[in-house]
């Protein structure tokens, strides 16, 4: 990929938010309970190693990626803490996460299984895989789901010391963000349920996303995955209040890079689909779906100036049209994400137009886009 460095459109991450918003969590969490910073998917959009260094920084001990590879970009950056894989690996690579001191989910005896020969052919060279149980009680996702299933699989592990060291044992709540606890309680117990099928509990026990530590400290385990909180964004979009206020880490601006006057029924981009009914000031900002600011953004709008200033026509791959309220220079600023003036657009406003979440819209922003550190 081409990073856009040339260019005037740029995601500006705040390190001080997130610091900020891991201690705040932090100063909230019993005694002995760690935060482990949730990188996956570059930190969310943020920057993978640039968010993990701020996040240790602020007191965060360990780390969750989605996937190896990711584990394994903290580990080149000489990133020393426990890491969690939270998808199920191939097996085929378990060598590579033992060698590298990464620990993975385990969700099921079968895996254990095919795992096991892997790891028994290179035994004289690698420590044991660190693995933690999954319980699947009610996300549907991974993990085990009865009490014969982990029981079969602890015994499983504790015959084949020399290949895996169960480390830890964690479920994932499908509806931690919402008001309704009814599902969330059943999870709980079901967790509870399964746990204690455990002969022993391993060293982390933990079952706490952003929403589970914000709004239901009560289960806290000792460890959390603190994720999209600490970018500073309510994991319930604006359904529940967080207990202290969440510092948004990331802006998103450009520059108008064209301006022009057009006339009653003079039409803007693909499909003629906008057209001005009296004199309008249009701007031209180089930013596209090709970036992430997705075609469904039509009809959304930008700030200038401490204006909002619609998208008008259809977004491009890599430029979008939006109509001014008077004349402005090229090379006047344009925020899609944060504050002008007075004005603030945030990626939950992003999302709520785009019938999404925030999560998504950070995601959703490419590599093109040059991510700068304040
Ligand atoms: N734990 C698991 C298993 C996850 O999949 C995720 C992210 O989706 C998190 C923790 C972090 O969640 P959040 O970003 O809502 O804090």
């Amino acid at each position: 990929t081409t990073v856009g460095n040339l260019r005037p459109t740029k995601a500006i991450i705040d390190r001080q938010a997130i610091y900020d918003n891991v201690q705040q969590e932090i100063k909230r969490l019993d005694k002995g309970t760690e935060l482990w910073a949730v990188v996956k998917a570059n930190a969310y959009g943020h920057g993978l190693i640039q968010v993990a260094k701020t996040a240790k920084a602020a007191g965060a001990t360990g780390f969750c990626v989605a996937i190896l590879d990711e584990a394994m970009s903290l580990r080149e950056a000489h990133l020393v803490e426990p890491i969690l894989v939270l998808g199920i690996i191939a097996p085929q690579t378990a060598p590579i996460a033992a060698a590298n001191n990464i620990a993975v989910p385990v969700g099921s005896l079968e895996w254990l299984q095919r795992t096991e020969p892997i790891l028994e052919r290179q035994a004289h060279q690698l420590p044991p895989l660190r693995i933690q149980f999954a319980l699947d009680t009610g996300m549907g996702r991974i993990g085990f789901r009865t009490t014969d299933e982990i029981k079969a699989a602890a015994d499983f592990v504790a015959a084949h010391p020399e290949y895996f060291s169960l480390e830890g044992v964690w479920t994932h709540f499908a509806t931690a963000d919402e008001a309704d606890t009814t599902y969330f309680n059943q999870q709980v117990a079901a967790f509870k349920e399964l746990l204690a099928a455990l002969p022993e509990q391993p060293r982390y026990v933990h079952v706490s996303n952003s929403a589970t530590s914000l709004w239901h400290q009560a289960c806290n385990g000792n460890v959390i995955r603190f994720g999209v909180a600490m970018y500073g964004l309510n994991p319930s979009g604006g359904a529940l209040e967080p207990p202290y206020p969440l510092e948004p880490a990331l802006s998103l601006v450009s520059q108008l890079v064209f301006v022009k006057q057009v006339h009653a029924g003079d039409h803007i981009g693909y499909g003629a689909t906008y057209e001005a009914d009296d004199d309008q000031w249009i701007g031209t900002v180089p930013i596209g779906y090709a970036d992430g600011w997705l075609r469904r953004l039509q009809g959304f709008y930008v700030l200038v100036d401490g204006q909002k200033c619609p998208i008008v026509g259809r977004i491009c791959m890599d430029q979008l049209m939006v109509r001014l309220p008077k004349e402005y220079v090229p090379g006047t600023d344009v925020v899609l994400v944060g504050k002008s003036g007075s004005q603030t657009l945030s990626l939950q406003d992003v999302a709520d137009y785009s019938h999404t979440i925030h999560y998504e819209i950070a995601c959703d922003l490419q590599e093109r886009v040059p991510r700068h550190y304040v």
